[in-house]
């Protein structure tokens, strides 16, 4: 049987919950500016200036603004340097075929690579779960009325039909979940930022201010309960699963369940990238390098010209194939 909620721990309004850790916690007094054009909120450090957003490449017009944020409770330093960056990203362009011409020689001069930090926060949490379902076994059953519903086979016998017969099952799972993920930017697109992963979130180490000099960061935009309810469909779809895993069988049929968040504790963090955003005929194309990993992601423009003097080029060896097998 599943307990009713009023005779466990009452279920934590997390909103509310997050509000007041966030009232509580560190903050820091930060400048930060926004970007008209692509709305990223970038952090000014002290020893940074910046006249163009590090997200888009445009102009940065807005004056800068103080306010307060959570401080991050831990931080990935860079791993991969300026110039190795620098490098894979000659090397993209290098392998890039159909890009217009001008990309080169633009991403060079305008498109100096800097190294970010992007925000995210990251939840462990034990939850524990109670749940009532049914588990259904597969069973062979040999009849004439086959049609009825199974699946049938033929065999020299005569029919034989799959059928699954369904028990009642319940029981309690429990489940811990360490460092769950969540972006909390909205400078670069979500699937950019899943590209970036996986992040190796075991070397994150306490954040020091020192860690910043020379970077820039993202100011986080989703705030750390926002951030939670993102964790939480991750979590629900664990917990379900290991409830399927608990039912066992060969199917399973949840019909009821219920959830209690025990142990909740977050962090703000930041990990580094490395970024060149350039603007090409009014559009933004990026390069991201992960820099722990060195993974690279790369947006480009294509070049139509290019690839119509390629289509031409192949249609005439096409062409010329054909007159010469004629002959
Ligand atoms: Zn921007």
């Amino acid at each position: 049987m599943i307990p009713d909620s009023s005779a466990a721990v009452p279920e934590l309004d997390f909103h509310q919950y997050f509000a007041r850790a966030t009232e509580q916690g560190e903050s820091l007094e930060k400048q930060t500016v926004t970007c008209s054009a692509c709305s990223a909120v970038a952090v000014v450090e002290s020893d940074v200036s910046l006249s163009s957003c590090p997200f888009c490449g445009s102009l940065l017009t807005a004056r800068a603004k103080a306010g307060r944020l959570v401080r991050p409770g831990a931080i990935l330093p860079f791993k991969i340097n300026r110039n190795r960056a620098a490098e894979l990203f000659r090397s993209w362009l290098s392998g890039l075929w159909f890009a217009p011409g001008g990309l080169k020689r633009n991403s060079t001069t305008s498109g100096a690579i800097k190294g970010i930090y992007l925000p995210y926060w990251t939840y462990d949490v034990r939850v524990t779960t109670w749940y009532e379902g049914e588990r259904g076994e597969d069973y062979q059953e040999a009849g004439l009325q086959a049609e009825q519903g199974g699946r049938g086979n033929d065999t020299a016998g005569g029919r034989r039909v799959t059928r699954t017969s369904w028990h009642s099952s319940g029981g309690c799972v429990v489940n811990t979940f360490d460092d769950v993920l969540v972006p909390a930017g909205c400078s670069l697109p979500p699937e950019a930022v899943a590209m970036l992963e996986p992040w190796d979130l075991k070397s994150l180490v306490p954040y020091s201010d020192e860690y910043m000099s020379g970077f820039q960061s993202e100011a986080y935009q989703l705030d750390m309960g926002e951030g939670f309810e993102r964790a939480r469909a991750l979590i629900e779809r664990g917990v379900r699963s290991s409830v399927e895993r608990h039912i066992g069988g060969q199917h399973q049929r949840i019909n009821a369940m219920r959830s209690q968040y025990d142990d909740i504790t977050f962090k703000h963090v930041l990990l580094p990238v490395w970024i060149s955003a350039y603007r090409y005929r009014n559009r933004t194309f990026r390069f991201i390098v992960n820099a722990r990993t060195g993974q690279v992601l790369g947006e480009r423009p294509w070049s139509v010209f290019r690839i119509a003097i390629a289509l031409i080029g192949m249609l005439l060896v096409l062409l010329l194939i054909a007159i010469l097998i004629k002959q």
